[in-house]
């Protein structure tokens, strides 16, 4: 095999672990190069289909950021193998036809440079790694996608289903990357990108994994006109080292992807790589998120797995501005009820909303600070403004009332306000697609623009932040992207 062909993929979180998955199996040497050490221990008891106990890791509060929009901004974040994979919940709806098109209705810099049916197969390769439990049947909003085990929302939650249906909304299983029904794990979650991806690899000549790797920039070849090599800082040693490849993957979070390119000046591009139109960092987009407790007056079946209400359908609604609704039960008891088919008279609800991506709202270098290798730290700007919380309001509003058109008297006990940037962990954009250099960072194979042997895989690419969880959709892309990169290398 050619190690001319080597890539270097950064970040082995579920949109690095995913893109170096598909190179490999492709016949493409790749370098990994992962800041953190370990996969962080936790403890996740599941049986009978239910999480009776799970301990993830903490993560860490990050430093080299200075926030300069909402001051409650949340910047938690974690170095280590598998990267927030560690921590996440593990659901992962797909994205409907009209998330990656709809936007446009507001202005042609919210069309996605990819479709539907460009990611569906490799929604399902990604699926397919995650043993996914959900409902296999489509539901306005949400396609069905592949799943190792089945579940129906319980039936005498039948109204609640059709009063969503008279509204264009579905009402189902949520989709999560849960395993198989019983697992006594040493780690906080059934799907993480190391064990569940990455181990696959392990043993085979063409991957190389190199932890406590903190990339630090890449280099750029004027002559070759491309990215030849990433420097970066051995933690151990502190020295710096330099890895040649003829195409890198840039896949180190939404926040610290964009940093990365930042810190990549040189005297081509001297504001940082893909940066020539001063996009790079634009566009930073988050999920607003709430959650509270309900109390109906009817008891109801307890609900673990959760149920996912759909978003309001786009043709009817603002394209770019929704919510969604995830109903689970309560606690350890909750869940025990589940497994028994006992009902309750409370469920907890959570809550997405979404923002319009815009400029106004960015990161970039900051003036007057440096991190902890002499490079600028990351300036974050980002706040939401006063339609997305009222986009919030409605969403209490909406679900408050589609109980009571199913038949039920529901009263929200408290609110728990989480709504301050970051909370979800759900960051997207600064580095978004699209067709045009002009609306976009990277192109519709994540490729950089202007230096397509550079591609950056992870929600830092999204046009939009549709109001699902982003990491399916995330790995469906670095899926394609990679698997892109492998036919053109190969072909060269
Ligand atoms: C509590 C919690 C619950 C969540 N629940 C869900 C959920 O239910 N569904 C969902 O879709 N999403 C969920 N998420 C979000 C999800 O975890 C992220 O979307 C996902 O992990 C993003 O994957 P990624 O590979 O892009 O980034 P990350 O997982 O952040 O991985 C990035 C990797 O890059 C490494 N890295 C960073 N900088 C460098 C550098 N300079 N050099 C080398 N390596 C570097 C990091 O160490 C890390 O390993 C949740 C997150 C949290 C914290």
């Amino acid at each position: 095999m050619s190690d001319d062909r080597r890539v270097v993929v950064i970040g082995s979180g579920p949109a690095g672990a995913m893109a170096a998955y598909e190179l490999v199996r492709k016949g493409i040497p790749v370098t990994m190069l992962e800041a953190g050490e370990d996969i962080q221990h936790g403890a996740l008891v599941r049986m009978a289909g239910r999480n009776l106990y799970r301990r993830v890791p903490a993560m860490t509060k990050a430093s080299g950021f200075v926030v300069t929009g909402d001051p409650e901004t949340n910047l938690e974040y974690n170095y280590a193998l598998g990267g927030l994979s560690n921590q996440w919940t593990g659901a992962v709806p797909r994205f409907c036809p009209e998330d990656f098109t709809a936007g446009e209705r507001v202005h042609e810099k919210y069309r996605w440079p990819v479709s539907y049916s460009d990611l569906a197969p490799f929604y399902e390769v990604a699926e397919r790694m995650m043993e996914v439990t959900a409902d296999p049947s489509d539901v306005p909003n949400l396609p069905a996608g592949h799943c190792d085990y089945q579940l129906q929302v319980p039936d005498d939650w039948r109204s609640v289903r059709q009063a969503a249906l008279k509204r264009g909304q579905g009402f189902t299983t949520m989709p999560l990357a849960d395993g198989p029904p019983f697992l006594f794990l040493r780690r906080g979650t059934s799907f993480n990108s190391y064990s569940k991806v990455l181990a696959r690899l392990s043993g085979e000549p063409a991957f190389k994994l190199i932890t406590r790797a903190h990339a630090l920039r890449l280099e750029w070849d004027g002559q070759k006109k491309k990215a030849v090599a990433a420097i970066y800082c051995d933690r151990q040693t502190n020295e710096h080292n330099r890895v040649s490849a003829s195409a890198f993957v840039v896949a180190c979070g939404p926040l610290n992807s964009p940093k990365l390119l930042f810190n990549s000046t040189c005297s081509d591009h001297p504001n940082g790589m893909g940066n020539s139109a001063g996009l790079l960092g634009r566009y930073l987009h988050d999920h607003p998120r709430e959650w509270w407790p309900v109390d109906v007056d009817t008891p109801l079946t307890s609900l673990s797995p959760p149920a996912y209400l759909t978003r309001l359908p786009h043709a009817s609604s603002d394209p770019l501005l929704a919510s969604s609704w995830t109903l689970g039960a309560f606690g350890t008891v909750g869940k025990i009820k589940s497994r028994f088919g006992q009902k309750t008279t409370y469920f907890g609800v959570q809550v997405f909303g979404t923002m319009v991506p815009e400029e106004k709202h960015y990161v970039s270098p900051a003036k007057n600070h440096k991190d902890e290798f002499g490079f600028a730290a990351l300036e974050i700007k980002i706040s939401f403004d006063q339609n997305v919380l009222d986009n919030m309001v409605r969403a209490r509003e909406h679900l408050m009332q589609l109980i009571k058109d199913a038949g039920y008297n529901g009263t929200i006990r408290e609110i728990v306000h989480t709504l301050v940037p970051g909370t979800a962990k759900h960051y997207g954009g600064a580095a978004r697609m699209h067709a045009s250099p002009r609306f976009g960072v990277t192109d519709g194979f994540n490729r950089l623009h202007e230096i397509p042997n550079v591609l950056v895989v992870d929600a830092s690419s999204f046009t939009t932040g549709a109001e699902k969880n982003p990491t399916l959709t995330v790995m469906a892309l670095a899926a394609r992207s990679a698997d892109r990169l492998a036919r053109d290398l190969r072909a060269s």
